[in-house]
């Protein structure tokens, strides 16, 4: 994916997760219509494999390898199938960290969060298929935008608090939120995707940081101990970022990011509310433990104002 510069690259994860895959439970259509179906190599553990699937055109380019869109031939379900290729994974020393994001997102089961209804692989490549999101990157909508409304941004948080809500109760933090990992789906719903970076609550799991810092919580980059609370903080800079269109920590080098997030160094421009200013700056506390609570965050005036209800 061509992005701008710095924003490509993600601090690098030097410890290992979960050695075990589970394949994910049958539960849903295209699961359920698959064990009446199977025809692949393993029909006793329902797994698919690329026969089962019409390959459409390329829908984006990712760090080791390409997303298509795909159909499932018998039941004509449409997914996106993310293609990794394993020599690049070895090569990355990122098999732990793929492992762990199959083993989470495969588990989760929520609106605004992009399903991952299977994963296969062959000699060579390692196959996850995906829920479709038809109307692509978040990012690409804001950079076309420049920024939104607070209308949007606020139905944006508050489909982003009701997918944290649920991961946090299992446990899980997200730790990678940006505009990036965002996708839009057919009603333009959010989509919250890309758990590479997720863990287990707490964690102390250290990041070797090599890109960019914007959406890191000081004890991150402290290099503290730290626990869902990492995600309350980065929802405030994305909070901030849809409303100004650029992050709110942003410098020229790193250290001053670095410096400008140690110290809280938030500006506002003139154009946001007061309401708005109110509930990113209650997210955006250098102790996690003063943080504005997901659940208060759905009831806050300025949310419970402007978020759109979903359509019926
Ligand atoms: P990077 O780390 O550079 O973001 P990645 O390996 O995480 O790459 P993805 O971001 O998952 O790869 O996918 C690359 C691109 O493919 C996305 O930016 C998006 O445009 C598109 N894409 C991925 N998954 C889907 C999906 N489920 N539906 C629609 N488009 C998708
Ligand atoms: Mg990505």
């Amino acid at each position: 994916m061509a992005k701008e510069p710095g924003r490509v690259l993600k601090p690098f994860n030097s410890s290992s997760g979960p050695d075990i895959i589970s394949p994910v439970k049958p539960g849903t259509a295209l699961l359920q219509a698959k064990e009446n179906t199977s025809t692949c190599a393993q029909p006793e553990r329902k797994q698919w494999c690329l026969q089962d699937f019409d390959i459409g055109r390329p829908l984006g380019k990712g760090k080791f390898g390409n997303v298509y869109l795909a159909r499932e031939k018998s039941t004509k379900y449409v997914v996106a199938i993310k293609v990794l290729f394993k020599s690049q994974l070895q090569k990355a020393g990122v098999e732990h960290q793929l492992r762990r994001e199959i083993e989470i997102q495969s588990h989760l089961s929520h609106p605004h969060i992009l399903r991952l209804f299977q994963y296969f692989h062959d000699k060579t490549r390692v196959y996850l298929v995906l829920e479709y999101a038809p109307k692509g990157e978040l990012y690409k909508e804001l950079m076309k935008n420049t920024r939104f409304d607070e209308k949007r941004t606020a139905t944006y948080m508050y489909q982003m608090t009701s997918a944290l809500l649920y991961c946090h109760s299992k446990k899980v933090i997200h730790r990678d939120i940006k505009p990036e990992n965002l996708l839009l789906g057919l009603t333009g719903d959010l989509k919250i995707a890309d758990f590479g970076w997720s863990v287990h609550a707490p964690s102390s799991r250290r990041t070797t940081l090599c890109g960019t810092l914007d959406y890191l919580p000081p004890e991150m980059i402290e290099g503290k101990l730290h626990d869902e609370k990492v995600d309350l903080w980065s929802l405030g800079v994305l909070c901030y970022e849809f409303l100004v269109g650029k992050p709110p920590f942003e410098a020229e080098t790193n250290s001053d990011t670095y410096r400008r997030i140690t110290k809280v160094d938030l500006q506002f421009p003139p154009y946001v509310s007061h309401p708005a200013r109110n509930l990113i700056s209650m997210l955006l506390k250098h102790d996690p433990s003063q943080r504005i609570t997901l659940e208060k965050v759905l009831e806050h005036p300025w949310i419970k104002e402007n978020q759109r209800p979903a359509a019926p």
